[in-house]
């Protein structure tokens, strides 16, 4: 494992936050008036990387954003495809536009996905949870529904509390390339493979993720027999997946894709879903052939007694990426 590559959620002591979820997106209203304040810090110009957006395409794109930061404390840092803007120091900022958005765009990219979200966007990592919870109101008029931090496709911008680690950034991440690169993607596998790498780190040169926070509360549930059919997860429409029983579909569809990747089939999966999403939308057929299961219920149980296997013992801290 490469040390300096392992991201992951700080988890807020009690593990029955298991239900706090991140990344249910946020009653977006209209972007305030821009605030014509300018920053002192140039942006930083990182290596412009990939297709698309011109170097000229994301000046422009920093000129207007100035004019909407807050105040002179933002540091603004060009990491293509993202804007990342952040209120700790300019070397902070640049380390965690490289450490996490970088390594992360890189590593997705490798095994998942070929196009890169069609618009500049932009990453808000705001220092703490007071920072956070000022400036998603001031900014985005939201009132964030996480204490972690969300993607919104609206403001294209992923706003985070970097407070909580690098993990979050990730998970959030992964939504963008998925609309990019699978726009018909279920909830279920746009948030099991978000939060699959919200613990991540490099193993044999590739994105792995890692058991973390999410396990207890998964096993709790199949205790209780409370996680959903595979069928009835991969059929789950927006609002039934977010709905009341989401912590249980985050963490199901989180080590249904864990599984998937200690099988080594998770790339593969990923490609042949894309593949054949027209006669499958919801990926079950899909599942079935990639893992050569042929009763999902038995399967099921199978799964089961793996997750209840796995080793709870995750370390809490952050562990700066
Ligand atoms: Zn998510």
């Amino acid at each position: 494992m490469n040390k300096r590559h392992q991201i992951q959620r700080l988890s807020f002591a009690p593990l029955s936050l298991f239900l706090i979820l991140g990344c249910e997106g946020s009653r977006a209203d209209k972007l305030k008036s821009n605030q014509n304040v300018t920053s002192s810090n140039p942006p930083y110009l990182n290596k412009l990387g990939g297709l698309g957006h011109t170097e000229a395409d994301f000046t422009r794109h920093v000129v207007e954003l100035k004019k909407k930061l807050p105040s002179n404390q933002f540091s603004v840092v060009i990491q293509s495809p993202f804007v990342v803007i952040g209120d700790e120091s300019q070397d902070v900022v640049q380390q965690r536009a490289e450490d996490t958005v970088k390594w992360s765009v890189d590593k997705l990219k490798q095994d998942f996905f070929s196009k890169d979200p069609k618009e500049i966007l932009d990453i808000w990592l705001f220092k703490d949870a007071a920072s956070y919870e000022k400036h998603t109101h001031l900014l985005f008029g939201d009132t964030p529904t996480t204490p972690y931090g969300y993607y919104s496709s609206s403001h294209k911008a992923l706003i985070m509390n970097i407070a909580t680690g690098g993990g979050t950034l990730v998970h959030e991440i992964v939504h963008p390339f998925m609309e990019a690169n699978f726009p018909a993607c279920p909830p279920w596998f746009n948030e099991g493979l978000g939060s699959l790498y919200e613990q991540c780190g490099e193993e044999d040169g590739h994105i792995h993720g890692y058991v973390n926070w999410r396990l207890p509360g998964l096993q709790e549930a199949i205790r209780a027999r409370r996680v959903p059919s595979f069928k009835a997860l991969t059929a789950m429409d927006t609002n039934t997946f977010y709905g009341d029983t989401r912590g249980a579909n985050y963490a199901a569809s989180r080590y249904l894709c864990y599984y998937m990747q200690e099988k080594s089939v998770l790339v593969k999966f990923y490609q042949e879903f894309v593949a054949h999403q027209k006669e499958d939308p919801g990926g079950f057929k899909t599942l079935q052939r990639v893992l050569a299961e042929r009763d999902m219920d038995l399967f099921k149980s199978k799964w089961e007694k793996y997750v209840l296997g796995l080793n709870e013992e995750f370390r809490l801290s952050p562990v700066r990426p």
